[in-house]
């Protein structure tokens, strides 16, 4: 019934302080519009309960269409990136080993392809070996005596040092000498 008889209820800052605070409320009632009316004091603060709800669910309402706005935002920039990047979720890039431009499935790809990082992954190796080898013209490689490390010098050497290289003499004479040593003793045998 209330309802239908008022069309809306406008409530003004109060003014003045306690006994004399007064508060104007505006009642524009269907059919007739604007009516003065005396009001009670808790006609008043009823009214006054009411324009504050009111004006709550405005400001949620405003709250969700702005909520709106902005995912429709997001999914029209998104719709576009895919379409600049012509279907791919990340934009063009150059491989980092052929460079070639292709469309990377993820933030950090690197290469085109497979056979791209493999590729590179090797070459980088190689880079390395050669880093290691620094002034050396050859590689390295273990002494046949003393199981140590060398880096060759022309490339054919099988033994470190000096000293390694007396000790394989020594050991090949004795190796001699044991041989013809039981080469004798077998002809005597016979
Ligand atoms: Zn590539
Ligand atoms: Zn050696």
């Amino acid at each position: 019934m209330a309802c239908e008889l008022i069309d809306k209820i406008v409530v003004h800052e109060a003014v003045g302080k306690k006994p004399n605070r007064q508060q104007q409320v505006d009642i524009y009632y269907n059919f007739i519009g604007q009516f003065n009316l005396p009001l009670t004091e808790e006609e008043i603060e009823a009214a006054k309960v009411e324009a504050e709800k009111q004006a709550a669910k405005k400001a949620k309402r405003k709250t969700e269409r702005q909520r709106e706005r902005n995912a429709a935002f997001r999914a029209k920039a998104k719709a576009e990136r895919w379409a600049a990047n012509e279907g791919h979720k990340f934009a063009k890039r150059v491989c980092e080993h052929c460079g070639k431009e292709y469309y990377p499935n993820g933030n950090k790809q690197k290469f085109c392809s497979p056979e791209c990082k493999k590729e590179h992954q090797r070459a980088e190796l190689e880079q390395k070996r050669f880093a290691e080898k620094g002034n050396h013209t050859f590689r390295q490689k273990t002494c046949k005596i003393c199981g140590k490390p060398f880096w060759l010098s022309n490339g054919q050497e099988v033994l470190c040092s000096e000293e390694c290289k007396a000790i394989n003499r020594r050991q090949k004479q004795l190796a001699y000498y044991h041989r013809k040593q039981s080469e004798q003793n077998a002809g005597e045998a016979i």
